[in-house]
Parts: C-alpha cells; structure tokens; sequence
C-alpha cells in the first residue's frame, strides 16, 4: 500500500537528489500517494516525442525510456533504477510528465548563442554523469557545438572499449547511439560497417554546419 503524502513525515528519497518541495501535483491533483517506482507506469510515448526523444510509438527506434519510473529515476541522476523507492506526486511528475526541457542548451560550459538542434538521450545522460560528471537529463537539448564535444566523448570511449576488445562492444548500443542522439537532420547514407560509424556521426555534424 502506498502511504498517504499527509501522513507521510519525511521527504521522498528523490527531493535529495533534485530538491524542491514534495506535496501534491496541482495538475494530477488527485493524487495523494507516495507510489514506488515500479508502480508509476503510466504512458510516457507522447512526452518522449515531445521532447524529441525516440518514443517507440510508431517509430522504428525503441522508445529511449522503458517506462515512466525509469524516466523519473534517470531525470534525478539515478541510472541505477531502484523499484522501491516511493516517489511523492510532485517529484513524479516534475521529472516525469510534466518536466520540459529548456529553450538554451543544456551543457553548464555552454558559450555563445548557437540554438538548440540535439536532444539528449538517456545513453549520453547516463554516460555524461558517470563518466565526467556532468549531469545533463535525457531530453534536454544541446546547440550543435555543444553536441559534437560531449558526444564526440562518448564516441571515444566506444572506440576506445572497441581497440582494447572487439568482442565486448556492444554493437547495437553503438549503432543506436548513431541513430538516436544525432537526432536532427543528418543526411542518410547507406550503411556502412558499424565500427565507423561512431566516427562518421561527428563528421556529419560538422558537416552539418
Ligand atoms: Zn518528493
Ligand atoms: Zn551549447
């Protein structure tokens, strides 16, 4: 049973990561119950899309994030998806639903006024957090430049894992990332062999300037 947000004494485990208060969403205000990550399942497709992020609905790309849990967990930095850990209606739907994204580009070093043109998916927030401790939320957006050196980071490293052990890469998380976080128009080409791929993905976005 979910415990009732009035009774509840402490804040949900995510106000740490991100702050804010918790309560209640004015939007879904008829929800009064802390709920567990496992049980926040509702349909999050339309709000992929609308952050331009692979929605699994009628696209041939799965949908970047398996479900509405996931997607709260990963928008507060935790990658490691924890299904018990009960989340309060404002928390839930913040990071969820009702999050957008900003109009500016999202990377802290950002300079200049390019606009944004890229999106952010989880694979490229998970890595970016992890790897070099910039916390950027999949679904936020980058300008070009920006999108060229944190990918480009990304891209290294798989290449990288790739020369030291050809049979550990995971193919298809290489070639998805092609597909999926160069997400704007990048001219299409037939396929080539997917070790350069990664490579090609910085060229066409230089190109594309
Ligand atoms: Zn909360
Ligand atoms: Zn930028």
């Amino acid at each position: 049973m979910a415990a009732n947000v009035d009774k509840q004494t402490t804040h949900c485990p995510l106000q740490k990561f991100t702050g804010g208060k918790c309560g209640f969403s004015a939007t879904f205000s008829r929800e009064k119950e802390y709920v567990k990550l496992s049980e926040c399942t509702k349909n999050i497709s339309n709000h992929l899309k609308s952050c331009k992020l692979p929605s699994g609905h009628q696209s041939k790309w799965e949908a970047d994030v398996s479900s509405e849990g996931h997607l709260i967990s990963y928008r507060c930095g935790l990658f490691s998806f924890q299904p018990d850990l009960k989340v309060c209606p404002v928390h839930r739907y913040n990071l969820g639903l009702l999050w957008k994204p900003a109009r500016s580009c999202a990377n802290p070093d950002h300079k200049g006024s390019k606009k944004v043109t890229k999106v952010v998916i989880t694979k490229l927030s998970r890595y970016l957090f992890i790897r070099e401790g910039i916390f950027i939320p999949v679904g936020a957006g980058l300008c070009s430049s920006c999108f060229i050196i944190l990918n480009g980071k990304y891209n290294e490293e798989q290449i990288e894992l790739e020369n030291v052990s050809p049979d550990c890469i995971d193919k298809e998380d290489v070639e998805s990332l092609d597909q999926e976080a160069s997400y704007s128009l990048r001219p299409r080409t037939q396929k080539v062999n997917i070790r350069t791929i990664a490579v090609r993905n910085d060229i066409y976005a230089i190109k594309k300037d």
